[in-house]
């Protein structure tokens, strides 16, 4: 079994629907197992900013499924939640990426473990401190490498 974190996002039609249904989609999984996730937030845009806040959250799991495999899988719940690609980092209905797998480092062209800006976002550190504070990646736990951003613009909702 393999230890797994994914960060949860989307800025439309929804928000926080839009994560409740990934989040059974999950739930339903063969593969997936022992699912906790984070509290939810409200986040800023990266990239262009004419586009809505986005709810974030981070889930973990463990998983037999091979990183691959997975990343197929949350493809697939992508697929289902209507995700089109039309801009890059533009807005979407539901965004699954792969942040963690194992201690694993995979380079290859449609995966990269850990995800290459995990450590830059707020959105992303800060529900990943919520189920992992203690959890060490680069020699530093994830509450001292969120203690180095800002998260002023961040702000926790109810589920
Ligand atoms: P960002 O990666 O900056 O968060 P994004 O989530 O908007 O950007 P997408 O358009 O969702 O990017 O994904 C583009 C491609 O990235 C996917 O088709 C996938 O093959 C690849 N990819 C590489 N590494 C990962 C990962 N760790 N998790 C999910 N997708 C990944
Ligand atoms: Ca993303
Ligand atoms: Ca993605």
């Amino acid at each position: 079994m393999h230890n797994v974190y994914i960060g949860l996002g989307s800025n439309l039609d929804q928000p926080k629907k839009q994560l409740d249904s990934a989040i059974a989609h999950l739930n339903s999984q063969s593969g997936i197992h022992e699912l906790q996730i984070s509290r939810f937030y409200q986040s800023k845009p990266v990239g262009p900013q004419d586009q809505p806040d986005f709810v974030n959250a981070v889930a973990f799991f463990i998983t037999e499924l091979e990183p691959l495999a997975l990343l197929d899988v949350l493809q697939n719940i992508e697929n289902i939640h209507d995700r089109v690609r039309l801009q890059h980092w533009g807005p979407r209905t539901l965004d699954l990426d792969l942040l963690l797998y194992d201690n694993k480092s995979i380079q290859i062209p449609r995966l990269t473990v850990p995800h290459p800006f995990m450590l830059e976002r707020g959105f992303v550190l800060k529900p990943l401190a919520d189920l992992a504070p203690n959890l060490i990646l680069n020699s530093k736990t994830i509450t001292e490498h969120l203690n180095k951003i800002d998260i002023s613009d961040l702000i926790p909702i109810p589920k």
